[in-house]
C-alpha cells in the first residue's frame, strides 16, 4: 500500500456518480415531498442516517465510534499510528425545510474519499478520520454546532447534555431515545488537522463562475435578545400622536438595522429573524415586541461599531418614541481565521486539479469554526443554486459536488502524507 508514487495520487479522482448516488440515497431519511429534507438533530430519521453511516463505514473497513454527544467517527488507520489522524467531514442533521447538501456533501464526499483511496489500494502516513458532528444546525437544540463546540473545550458536556427542546427533552434524553449517547469522552480524540467541505450558502462563487472557494475563516457573529415596551391602548380610541405603538418602534429600528448594516459594507449583515407582537390583538396597539437580531462580519472592530451605532439607534428612537428600546447580546463569536497551512494545502490541491478557485470567507458558521480554535482547521467551498440554502430547493450541481470532492481528496493526501 505504501509503494504508490506521488505521480499516480495526483492523477486520483474521487467517484462523482458514486458520491452523487449516495447523496441521494441518504436524502430518503427525513425526505419531504418536495425534494428537502427534514432530519432535525437527534430524531428517529437522524438516527436512521446515522445507521446508515455507520454501516457504510464499517463495509469501507473503517472503525466507528461514538462520543458521549453522538458525534461519530471513522478511522481509516494510517502506516504511522502514532500520527494525529487528518480528520474530515461535516454534519448529517438538516433544518426542518434543510435541503440535499448542506452538511449532507462534507460527510459523504468523506465517505467517498475513503472508499476511492480503498479502491486505489493507497495507504497514508497518517490515520485518517471522518467525522459526523451532532447538532449542528442548532434548529432543535440551542446553540448550534454544540458538539463540535464542546470538542474544542467551549462548553462542558453535561452542559449539552442538559440542553432542551421546545417540548423539553433533554440532548441526554434525545441520545438514548436513538442509542447514540456513546462510550468515548467529548474532545479526547487526537486530531491532528480538520478540512470541511461544505455548500457556499451563498451567491459569490456562482456569479463569478468559480468551483472552488478556498475558505480563510469565518467571519465573527453576534446575537441579540430585543424588547421593545411601549403602552398598549385601544385601537379605536388613541390618536395617533398619542400612541406609544412597540410594532412602529421595531418598524424603525429595523431599517436602522439594515442603514447600519449597508454602511459598513459589503461584508457586513443584521438580521431580525424574529419579530413577536406579545399578546396581540387586533384592535390594541402594540404595547410589547420581541425579537431578534442576528449580526456578521469578518472583522471584530466591525462588529464593535455595528453594535455601538445600534444601541445609539435603539436609544434614539425609543427616546423619540416614549418607549423602552432594550437589546441584550446574548452570544458573540469572534472572527476565525482558519490556518495557513490547511488553507495553502486546499489552494494546491485546487490549483493541482485546474479548478477555478477564489479566497474566502463563510457567512455562515460551521463545525470548522470551533475546530479552529484547536486544531489546524480549512474549509473547502462549491457553489450552491442562486445562493439559496435551509431551503428544500437547495442545489449543488453533480460536477461541483465531484469537484469538491476532488479538493478534499487532493488536500487530505498533502496533509496525511
Ligand atoms: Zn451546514
Amino acid at each position: 500500500m505504501s509503494q504508490t508514487s506521488p505521480s499516480s495520487t495526483h492523477n486520483l479522482r474521487a467517484d462523482g456518480a458514486r458520491l452523487w448516488a449516495t447523496i441521494h440515497e441518504t436524502a430518503r431519511f427525513g425526505g419531504t415531498p418536495k425534494g428537502g429534507i427534514n432530519r432535525l438533530t437527534l430524531s428517529a430519521e437522524d438516527g436512521q442516517v446515522r445507521d446508515w453511516f455507520r454501516e457504510a463505514c464499517e463495509a469501507a473497513g473503517l472503525t466507528v465510534g461514538v462520543d458521549a454527544l453522538g458525534t461519530q467517527y471513522a478511522l481509516r488507520p494510517g502506516q504511522d499510528m502514532s500520527l494525529p489522524p487528518v480528520a474530515f467531514g461535516s454534519h448529517l442533521d438538516t433544518q426542518p425545510t434543510g435541503g440535499k447538501f448542506d452538511g449532507v456533501l462534507g460527510v459523504l464526499a468523506g465517505l467517498e474519499v475513503m472508499r476511492t483511496l480503498n479502491d486505489a489500494g493507497i495507504g497514508t502516513r497518517a490515520p485518517l478520520l471522518l467525522v459526523n458532528w451532532t447538532n449542528e444546525e442548532g434548529s432543535r437544540f440551542a446553540p448550534a454546532m454544540m458538539a463540535s463546540a464542546a470538542y474544542a473545550g467551549d462548553f462542558t458536556t453535561d452542559e449539552i447534555l442538559a440542553k432542551r427542546d421546545a417540548a423539553g427533552t433533554t440532548v441526554a434524553e434525545a441520545l438514548d431515545a436513538i442509542g447514540y449517547r456513546g462510550g468515548e469522552a467529548v474532545g479526547e480524540r487526537a486530531i491532528g488537522a480538520f478540512v470541511e467541505l461544505h455548500i457556499e450558502q451563498g451567491p459569490i462563487l456562482e456569479a463569478e463562475g468559480k468551483t472552488i472557494g478556498v475558505v480563510e475563516g469565518g467571519q465573527g457573529i453576534a446575537w441579540f435578545d430585543g424588547r421593545i415596551e411601549g403602552f398598549e391602548s385601544h385601537a379605536g380610541t388613541t390618536p395617533m400622536p398619542r400612541r406609544r405603538d412597540a410594532l412602529l418602534g421595531l418598524s424603525e429600528f429595523a431599517l436602522a438595522v439594515e442603514r447600519i448594516a449597508l454602511a459598513h459594507g459589503p461584508s457586513a449583515v443584521a438580521t431580525i429573524g424574529e419579530a413577536t407582537i406579545l399578546a396581540p390583538s387586533r384592535n390594541v396597539v402594540p404595547g410589547q415586541v420581541a425579537f431578534t437580531l442576528d449580526m456578521r462580519d469578518p472583522r471584530s472592530a466591525t462588529l464593535d461599531a455595528m453594535e455601538a451605532e445600534l444601541r445609539e439607534a435603539a436609544a434614539e428612537i425609543g427616546g423619540r418614541r416614549r418607549m423602552t428600546l432594550a437589546l441584550s447580546r446574548i452570544w458573540r463569536k469572534e472572527p476565525v481565521p482558519f490556518d495557513a497551512g490547511v488553507v495553502a494545502a486546499v489552494e494546491a490541491a485546487a490549483e493541482g486539479l485546474g479548478l477555478s478557485r477564489r479566497r474566502i470567507v463563510s457567512g455562515a458558521g460551521h463545525d470548522a469554526c470551533n475546530l479552529a480554535g484547536r486544531v489546524p482547521t480549512a474549509m473547502i467551498f462549491v457553489p450552491c443554486k442562486d445562493g439559496v440554502s435551509h431551503n428544500e430547493s437547495e442545489s449543488a450541481t453533480q460536477g461541483d459536488c465531484a469537484a469538491g470532492a476532488d479538493v478534499l481528496l487532493q488536500t487530505v493526501l498533502r496533509l496525511a502524507g
